[in-house]
């Protein structure tokens, strides 16, 4: 890659303005370990030990510590990556997927969260390009259970990257995936015969292994670009943040020539402890050298009560903030939702209920939504 002038960060390495030739810098990429970022980054205070490999999670740790790379922004080269003007679309079909490369695995989650979620790290080489917000199909190894001699179901899993990928060189992408694990309702013990079979692969996988991907596919959590001064609210559970994250990636860390964003990126994100968030010191980074371009909001339902004393979900926080919301789509505000289906239904009731209590009708709002494209929903 082209890296001359890039400001910040590599695989997880802090750097100001290294070039490609920098041994410093090839010698991180080579080993990742925390060791080679100490001059930059008190490690210390962080309670990392130096001979810790650096995961993902903690470099953007690191990222926040520096004030010399506080305000860096990526310059991203245009590539041919913004060159056109529809999004790609099914390159790779089921009958001919692209095998791609593991690049890393990480777990993304601190050890008080219920159940495991992995960033995880794919070399495409460039051939399967997508834009933000799109997915990739992955198809498990091994024979599908129930077609004998025929390859496993294809599983969608949401792109967590910019269309540059978090190396910014538009060969990789990154998927959030959560394990699929079972408990047998009865004894409550995890029956491994039952675990999902491509959550497990992805999380187990080890880099240099390969993978089938397909795709990319999705048009409905594309970005929209037309005005950059334009209200995104995002609303996410669990792994249902991975759009957003290329989103926030594209408006706040890379420096875009075609999308230079001045609106409002709002983040509602739900999870059960503060151990589940995801991807949390990026966006608290953003919190910070954005203040007036970004919000975030955590609804944690194990750790905080709602106003009735109840679990705190997202549709809570959405509620506790109606007003504001409400007056943002009626401005054109572009409102997105993606996560498990469940989450849904709770949220569809509280948007009726406040519409209600305004005076609104919560059905007439909805189709004026869908119809001005404003409402974007990707619930799995
Ligand atoms: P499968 O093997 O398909 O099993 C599905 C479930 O059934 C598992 O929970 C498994 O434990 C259970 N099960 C298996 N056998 C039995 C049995 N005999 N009895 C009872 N239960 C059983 N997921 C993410 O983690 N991140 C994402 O970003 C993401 N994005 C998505 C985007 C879209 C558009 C869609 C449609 C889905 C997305 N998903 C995402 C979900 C993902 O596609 C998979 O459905 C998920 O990872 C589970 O697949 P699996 O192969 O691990 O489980």
């Amino acid at each position: 890659m082209a890296a001359a002038n890039l400001g910040v960060v590599f695989q997880g390495a802090v750097t100001t303005n290294f070039n490609s030739d920098s041994s410093l810098q090839k010698s991180f990429l080579k080993t990742q370990k925390i060791g080679f970022c100490e001059p930059w980054a008190r490690f210390s205070q962080l309670g990392l030990k130096s001979n810790t490999t650096l995961s993902r999670y903690q470099s953007i740790v690191c990222m926040s510590v520096p004030q010399a790379v506080a305000k860096a922004k990526v310059t991203v080269s245009p590539l041919d990556l913004e060159d056109v003007t529809e999004p790609p679309l099914n390159l790779h079909k089921p009958k001919e997927p692209y095998t791609a490369t593991i690049v890393s695995v990480e777990r993304l989650v601190g050890p008080k969260a219920p159940g495991e979620t992995c960033h995880i790290l794919i070399d495409h080489g460039g051939n399967v390009p997508y834009w933000e917000g799109q997915s990739y199909g992955v198809i498990p190894p091994g024979e599908n259970p129930k077609k004998p001699g025929a390859p496993q179901n294809v599983r969608l899993y949401s792109i967590a990257s910019t269309r540059y990928g978090d190396s910014f060189d538009g060969k990789t992408a990154s998927l959030c995936v959560r394990r699929a694990v079972y408990y047998d309702p009865e004894t409550g013990k995890e029956d491994p015969s039952k675990n999902g079979v491509c959550s497990n692969f992805l999380c187990d996988s080890k880099p240099g292994d390969k993978v089938k991907i397909t795709g990319p596919s999705g048009k409905i959590m594309l970005l929209p670009e037309e005005d950059p001064n334009a209200t995104h609210i995002m609303i996410a559970t669990g792994t249902g943040v991975a759009p957003f994250r290329g989103y926030l990636r594209r408006m706040f860390m890379e420096s875009v020539p075609t999308y230079k964003f001045n609106g409002l990126a709002w983040l509602f994100l739900g999870v059960a402890n503060s151990d589940s968030l995801l991807y949390d010191d990026e966006f608290s980074k953003y919190l910070a050298d954005y203040p007036d371009n970004f919000r975030f909001d955590r609804a944690l339902s194990r750790e905080q009560k709602n106003k009735n004393g109840g679990k705190m979900y997202v549709q809570d926080k959405i509620e506790e903030y109606s007003d504001e919301i409400f007056k943002m789509l009626d401005k054109g505000a572009h409102i997105y939702f993606c996560g498990l289906k469940g989450m849904m239904p709770g949220i569809q009731a509280t948007l009726k209920r406040v519409a209600e209590e305004r005076g609104e009708s919560w059905d007439e709002k909805l189709s004026q939504l869908k119809k001005n494209k404003q409402w974007h929903v990707e619930v799995y």
